[in-house]
């Protein structure tokens, strides 16, 4: 048996060199940073098309004052 699967790939939308794969088409948006120009973009499932964003996504980092 053969395991042949259609691979989506989302190219980066600012320097169209990195690419992020998904196994199919999906109702959610993935943001994700350029391993190659660093730049964060943001990646609609549906429409597969790949938005760039400016701001960097906050960290959701665990909350250290919390004692
Ligand atoms: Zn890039």
């Amino acid at each position: 048996m053969e395991a042949t699967q259609t691979i989506i790939s989302v190219a980066c939308p600012w320097c169209e060199k990195s690419e992020i794969f998904a196994d199919k088409n999906a109702d959610i948006n993935v943001s994700c940073r350029c391993t190659w120009c660093k730049k964060y973009y943001k990646i609609d499932f549906k429409t597969l098309r790949a938005i760039k964003i400016r701001a960097a996504p906050r960290k959701s980092l665990p909350n250290k004052n919390e004692n």
